[in-house]
């Protein structure tokens, strides 16, 4: 332990809400080096779907190890490229009835959000984005300018710029039409306001607190960026993959963004991986013009194909995701409804969470959860939301267990007070 504090960068998050040491992990269980067995509701921050050490995938990708399958690959042709993009066009895209083209990134989500602006300006033009209040796009320098976040945005150390925030869906109150709003400036040509380029969005917002968007919100959306030729780009980094019970997490409200950035659980097996989806006629980049070494993990082609063609070839998973879902759900539920006015349901699929508050709450909640075996972590612009992350795959005895902890969890601290539980 004491190596990790005296040599490893006080930049560390996650390792200091949980300070032990893990050495094995097998769908939604961690186990520490001393045998102490977590069930993990963070599940890598959302990359890992389908549950740690997934059986299927790993011997997809062990049989590929063991091949002498290509390990790192540039953008060269490989079978295992070939076979993922297939996959992917034959049972994600088609029968989605959405035509993108396929633009591997560098293999973090921050990177094909970097892509995916960059993109949109080239093609429009214009410098501008626009960006919603609470919104989470990653912390390099261009994909940070898009993200709300305070703390995320004061790391950077020069200035941010070239985005605009708008409202997300219900910011303002149930009461307030934000697209009206966001219509009005675009429209008016003293508001100070400049057409960018993209608009930058996500169905549920992660990081910012599990705040969902109504399909009728994201529908006109999508209309008012062509009413004011500005590109749509859909992250679905956190959200997608399945976590609301739909592989992507707009397909509930028929849209059809001009790019989606997908990251996180895309390789299945937590490798990193990274791609842009976007329509054909965008693609005018030339070659090299966006360039990296690692763009395209073949190992995560091989997981990521071996995902898709044990998931998602029909709707039985997509079924399962939904069901879990609703146990999550009406777990929470009972949580809320024991403490009225103290606390509320969030979120959307298996990616929901309570909030309360105030994050001394959802702290004192968490770390008494973590004494009890359960890893679970906060989001939302002040940590005021407790979020569950679980793989899709959790089952659902693990979904009641780790829903039971919570509630304890919840009880216990809210008959201690905060204070003598700290
Ligand atoms: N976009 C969204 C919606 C995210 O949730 C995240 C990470 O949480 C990112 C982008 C950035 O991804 P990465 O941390 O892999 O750079």
């Amino acid at each position: 332990m004491e190596i990790f504090k005296s040599t490893e960068s006080e930049v560390r998050v996650y390792s200091r809400a949980f300070p032990v040491i893990f050495n094995r992990a097998k769908n939604a269980h961690l186990y520490t080096e001393d045998g102490k067995e977590y069930l993990d509701f963070l599940a890598g921050a959302g990359s890992l779907n389908y549950g740690h050490n997934n059986d299927v995938l790993k011997k997809a990708l062990l049989e590929y190890i063991e091949s002498d399958g290509v390990s790192q690959g540039l953008d060269l042709f490989t079978t295992a490229k070939h076979d993922f993009i297939e996959s992917y066009k034959k049972h994600i895209l088609e029968p989605r009835g959405l035509n993108y083209k396929m633009q591997f990134t560098g293999p973090t989500g921050t990177n094909c959000v970097e892509a995916a602006l960059k993109l949109a300006r080239k093609v429009k033009g214009r410098t501008g984005i626009i960006s919603f209040t609470n919104g989470f796009h990653g912390v390099t320098t261009g994909a940070v300018a898009a993200t709300g976040n305070k703390h995320h945005r004061g790391g950077v150390g020069t200035p941010l710029g070239n985005v605009d925030f708008m409202f997300y869906d219900g910011y303002l109150g149930e009461d307030v039409d934000s697209l009206a709003i966001m219509d009005k400036v675009l429209s008016d040509g003293s508001s100070g306001f400049e057409t960018p380029a993209a608009v930058i969005v996500e169905a549920v917002q992660g990081e910012g607190g599990l705040n969902t968007a109504r399909a009728e919100w994201l529908q006109g959306l999508e209309k008012l960026c062509k009413k004011h030729d500005m590109l749509l780009i859909l992250d679905d980094i956190q959200a997608g993959n399945g976590r609301t019970g739909e592989f992507f997490s707009f397909e509930f409200a028929g849209i059809t963004p001009d790019m989606v950035t997908v990251s996180k659980s895309l390789s299945g097996y937590g490798l990193p991986m990274a791609l842009v989806l976007f329509k054909p006629e965008l693609d005018i980049w030339e070659s090299g013009e966006h360039n990296g070494t690692f763009r395209g993990n073949s190992m995560a082609f091989v997981t990521a194909r071996t995902a898709i063609e044990t998931y998602w070839k029909d709707d039985a998973f997509a079924n399962e995701v939904k069901a879990r879902s609703k146990v999550l759900g009406d777990a929470l539920q009972s949580i809320c409804d024991k403490y009225p006015g103290e606390f509320h349901v969030k979120g959307r699929g298996l990616m929901r969470g309570i909030e309360a508050k105030n994050a001394e709450l959802t702290d004192a909640i968490t770390a008494r959860a973590f004494e009890k075996g359960l890893i679970i972590e906060t989001s939302g612009p002040n940590d005021e939301v407790i979020k569950c992350l679980m793989p899709l795959t959790t089952s659902e005895d693990d979904l009641k267990k780790g829903a039971r902890i919570l509630a304890e969890s919840v009880d216990e601290i809210m008959q201690e007070g905060i204070s003598e539980a700290s």
